[in-house]
């Protein structure tokens, strides 16, 4: 049996076709449908070489010189270095990663930086609670917060979009299978 695509089914499907994820059928009709159309070929080696570049992005940065035995070591060790929970010797192996290595001491900093905002944001909901207390307990109760009222149109526009990907989704399989 065959089923033509169109351009537009094609192109919804091409991400999942070139990633191998469609069923044998699925994935034939995609395959008769390029062997056919020029245009949607040109797109399938787009995405093809597209997703290429991406997989070897990924394998340099596995075979990133800096990540060896002595920055697995450090990274495990980060956490409890920032909390001073290390002896002093372990200190100063840290400290000694961190400057010879540039991916340890981002990281280092990423940690400083991220502890920076946390402590931040600690200290500002401490002042808020300090001055508004009450009214924010009372706001909590009553469901009448003002944040959950901002929340809500987010919530709606959400709920229409998968809506809408539901029907298109729903639409294309109805298409290919009934
Ligand atoms: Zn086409």
């Amino acid at each position: 049996m065959q089923y033509n695509l169109s351009c537009e089914q094609v192109t919804a499907l091409l991400t999942f076709y070139v990633e191998d994820k469609l069923s044998a059928k699925l994935s034939n009709y995609v395959k008769e449908h390029l062997d056919k159309c020029p245009e949607c070929r040109e797109k399938f080696y787009q995405l093809q070489s597209i997703l290429q570049r991406f997989n070897e992005i990924q394998n340099e940065e596995i075979e990133n010189p800096y990540v060896t035995k002595q920055y697995e070591d450090f990274k495990s060790n980060l956490s409890a270095y920032v909390d001073n929970e290390l002896d002093d010797l372990e200190n100063i192996k840290i400290k000694k990663i961190a400057i010879s290595n540039p991916l340890a001491r981002q990281d280092l900093e990423n940690i400083y930086t991220f502890k920076k905002l946390l402590h931040s944001s600690f200290e500002k909901t401490k002042n808020e609670l300090k001055t508004d207390y009450s009214k924010s307990i009372v706001c909590q109760l009553q469901n009448e917060c003002s944040d959950e009222k901002k929340l809500d149109p987010f919530i709606k526009i959400t709920a229409i979009f998968f809506a809408m990907i539901t029907c298109i989704v729903a639409g294309i399989i109805s298409i290919l299978y009934f």
